[in-house]
């Protein structure tokens, strides 16, 4: 694979990957740290950066503070990530992946102090928590990233390197169907596929492998959702739902999506409810409308067209607050336009 032609970064010192790759050059202990609720990304990064820096006889150990969902258990070495630290030498570096902060990973990983982190992400308003940030907001996901550093590493893209980082991509483009799939990125999609990746297992388990109980929720959640005039979509899941069909919310993927779908749907809200009843929100916009804006002005965090944060309950409260943080942010985007 070729350096130039593959590169995430466009070279510019200031994202900070000259920073990462001397850093990674010049240590020999890393911890691999993924956020909670981990998707294909936060694991396909820590666990291609990881064989990588293997081969090149460095010390490597994954950290997460949470289970691994059951559609990401075919990555290579998700049987190492552990939830201890055991075994972890103390001068090891932590590297934070795909998280705009360092609460993201969890209660677990808020000891680690910044001359310790590094920090590897494409979030908006990352907060630049390490000694060393490597940050480009304009690649869709954080595999991007790590790829590159892999190939000025001089490390061999491996065929299991190649389906890590694949499945990094086709989680955070939506299998190369969001408008965050460039041509740059599908450029790298078909070069980790000719490197060997296992698109087919991919996608079969990233999109096409969902519970019966996920399912029956959906329709739930489906059954229950409300339009807006000013074209708000949103849907509220409880956990006497998902206890009635014995679901999780690792099951609750696809439902936001479906809510965003409907024609006259400008932002997509989804209220998770969690066991001590406060609510997990998840939004998702059209593309017309900002809503990381939104989830930052709750405490939260994400992208233009995909974010979320966290509010508390009751489930009334959660929602007239969301909706009016939705329209407030819905008023300032217009009187910019204006
Ligand atoms: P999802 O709705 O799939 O859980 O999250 C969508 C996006 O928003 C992801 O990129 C995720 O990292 C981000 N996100 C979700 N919840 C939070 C949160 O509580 N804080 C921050 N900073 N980002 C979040
Ligand atoms: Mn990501």
């Amino acid at each position: 694979m070729n350096r130039s032609s593959m590169a995430a970064s466009n070279g510019d010192p200031r994202d900070g990957a000259a920073d990462v790759l001397a850093c990674l050059r010049g240590h020999e202990r890393f911890v691999m740290c993924a956020h909670e609720k981990p998707d294909g990304d936060v694991l396909g990064s820590g666990y291609a950066l990881g064989l990588a820096l293997k081969s090149l006889g460095k010390r490597v150990a994954y950290f997460l503070d949470d289970d691994i969902p059951k559609n990401l258990r075919f990555l290579p070495e998700w049987r190492h990530s552990q939830r201890t630290f055991d075994g972890i030498d103390g001068d090891a570096l932590f590297i934070f992946f795909d998280m705009s902060d360092q609460s993201r990973a969890g209660h677990a990983l808020q000891w680690v102090p910044k001359e310790r982190i590094v920090n590897i992400d494409h979030h908006l308003g990352n907060k630049h928590f390490g000694r060393w940030n490597y940050v480009n907001e304009t690649e869709a996901a954080t595999g991007s990233l790590v790829l590159g550093l892999i190939l000025s590493l001089g490390a061999p893209v491996t065929t299991d390197i190649a389906t890590c980082l694949l499945a990094t991509l086709i989680s955070d483009t939506g299998c190369f169907q969001y408008s965050n799939a460039s041509p740059h990125t599908m450029r790298l999609g078909a070069a980790l596929i000719e490197a060997g990746a296992d698109k087919d297992l991919i996608t079969e388990q990233l999109y096409y492998t969902r519970t019966f109980a996920g399912q029956k929720v959906l329709g739930r959640a489906l059954e229950a959702a409300q339009l807006t005039d000013d074209g708000i979509c949103y849907s509220v899941v409880t956990q006497s739902m998902l206890d009635e069909f014995g679901a999780t919310h690792e099951d609750l993927e696809d439902v936001v999506g479906a809510l965003r779908v409907v024609e006259q749907c400008e932002v997509a809200a989804l209220f998770k409810e969690a066991e001590d009843g406060i609510f997990r929100l998840s939004m998702r916009s059209r593309g017309r409308f900002n809503v990381m804006e939104v989830a930052r002005a709750l405490g939260g965090g994400g992208h233009f067209r995909a974010a979320g944060a966290t509010v508390p309950g009751p489930r009334d409260a959660a929602i007239a607050k969301v909706l009016n943080a939705i329209r407030v942010e819905m008023a300032n985007e217009a009187r910019a336009a204006y």
